[in-house]
């Protein structure tokens, strides 16, 4: 199927859907190109095919039937799911050592979302262990490679979900963000990324690392794709009790738009340590922007230097708690199972976690710890509030927000690896969104002289998806 690559999730689903396209061989032509392409990438920790070919037969039969119906969105279209969503039948591992062999017995809500949409799971993703890290280097099965230099990191922690976006073996695929980890890697490989409003796509089945701000999160090639991503795996669901009540509309119909959006600039993420290339190029897009009518104004979000120290703190104090579940009982591995159980806790822990994870346990037990829990994370919890108010005051303002969504473009495999706090500030411009729940995205727009995809971003209000998803249209279209 040569033109395989070329098409949208969109285009698969309408040729599905009238009988022009057969969902087995969308599905065959993924599965194969996750062996070959993907492989290379490292970009796949287990590929369904059995499940994956059962799924797409029995879409093909129900329009077969004549009963496939706009209720299935995504009728045939191959999607790939990062390896910390349950997905029943297939190892969940987070890409760490710890959960060798854990088969889980349910699947995530926004699996089964997107099973009922007619998706077809072809594969679970490599990533950053636990969904840490912000180069997908810290994974127990290897780096994922980026599909535009393979001597450069995709981005993390969702890497391999967007390095299979981004070499086309899938047009549709989930991450997750915690702090960044589905923009970033999408601006550093020249994708779509959405991190959704908190509570828009149910957590049930997503493996925890920060509970207060882990969102599933969709990447695709078009603002099309994504707002169809989006709408098909949102919604509130009884298992998941942070998952929010919100008339979502049909998204990818309403990108059309004559509105004219006013957009804030905020000084504070165009100021030191900022590449100058990517300076220029979001620079570009306001440019081009502004010709097309929308309107620009500066802005101020004060809190923006202390984002980094709060989500730190925050986010692993949470994964401290929420990691301690891994102790050798009750999932994956179990090591010196025959010694008394403290042993069998201490050496499972200290042979199934990796070094950025043991990192954060240490940081979250420190700033919980009695004593310093005030000083550090009752302190971060207070300044949260303030990230949160910063947002609020300027969406009185402004309809949006942009700017760059990292500060560099890709950099190399093994560049920063031992040096957390670089890794750290790559954070920068998506930590704070994530801290106060507003939805981001991260739309590819320009190269830099090398030819590394940049990724402009745009926030909004919470549940405002569809002016994020309207204006990456119009940015996406007035730069083709
Ligand atoms: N890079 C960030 C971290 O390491 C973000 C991770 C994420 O969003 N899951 O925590």
């Amino acid at each position: 199927m040569s033109e395989y690559k070329n098409l949208t999730a969109k285009q698969m689903a309408d040729g599905v859907k009238c009988g022009e396209l057969s969902a087995v061989e969308l599905t065959k032509e993924a599965i194969n190109l996750a062996k070959t392409e993907g492989k290379e990438l490292n970009a796949f920790i287990t590929i369904c095919e059995e499940k994956a070919l059962k799924q797409a037969a029995a879409v093909d039969a129900l329009v077969k039937k004549g009963t496939s119906s706009p209720s299935q969105p995504l009728a045939g279209v191959p999607v790939a799911i990062k390896d910390n969503i349950s997905y029943t039948d297939y190892a969940t591992t987070c890409a760490s050592h710890i959960l060798d062999g854990y088969i889980p017995p349910y699947d995530a809500t926004c699996v089964k979302n997107l099973i009922d949409a007619g998706a077809i799971i072809i594969g679970k993703t490599n990533m950053d262990e636990f969904a840490m890290g912000s180069s997908n280097e810290n994974s127990f099965y290897g780096p994922v490679k980026n599909p535009v230099n393979h001597e450069l990191v995709p981005g993390g922690s969702s890497g391999g979900s967007t390095a299979a976006v981004a070499q086309k073996i899938v047009p549709i695929a989930f991450g997750s963000e915690t702090g960044g980890s589905v923009r970033q890697p999408a601006a550093l490989c020249g994708v779509f990324g959405l991190k959704p409003t908190y509570g828009g796509i149910s957590r049930y089945g997503l493996v925890a690392f920060a509970s207060s701000t882990d969102q599933i999160a969709p990447l695709a090639r078009t603002a099309e794709d994504i707002a169809l991503a989006y709408q098909v795996a949102a919604g509130r669901d009884e298992n998941d009790s942070t998952s929010v009540t919100f008339d979502h509309p049909l998204y990818s119909e309403k990108l059309a738009t004559d509105k004219k959006f006013k957009i804030g600039i905020p000084k504070e993420y165009f100021a030191e340590g900022l590449n100058d290339e990517v300076k220029q190029i979001v620079e570009e897009a306001i440019k081009l922007l502004e010709k097309n009518g929308h309107t620009f104004k500066e802005i101020s979000l004060p809190m923006t230097n202390r984002a980094i120290a709060v989500y730190y703190i925050i986010t692993s104090a949470e994964a401290s708690s929420n990691l301690a579940r891994f102790d050798g009982v009750k999932y994956g591995l179990r090591e010196a199972g025959d010694k008394d159980l403290t042993t069998m806790y201490s050496t499972t822990r200290d042979s199934g976690f990796g070094a950025e994870v043991k990192r954060r346990i240490m940081l979250g037990t420190y700033v919980l710890s009695a004593g310093y829990y005030e000083a550090y994370y009752r302190k971060a919890s207070k300044v949260r509030e303030l990230i949160r108010l910063d947002f609020e005051k300027a969406f009185n303002e402004v309809d949006l927000i942009i700017s760059p969504t990292s500060p560099t473009p890709a950099f190399k495999l093994g560049e920063k690896i031992d040096d957390p706090l670089t890794m750290y500030l790559s954070d920068i411009y998506t930590a704070s969104a994530s801290l106060a729940g507003n939805p981001g995205i991260s739309v590819p727009f320009g190269k830099t002289k090398d030819g590394l995809p940049i990724g402009v971003q745009f926030l909004a209000p919470w549940f405002n998806e569809l002016s994020l998803f309207q204006i990456s249209n119009i940015l996406q279209k007035s730069a083709s």
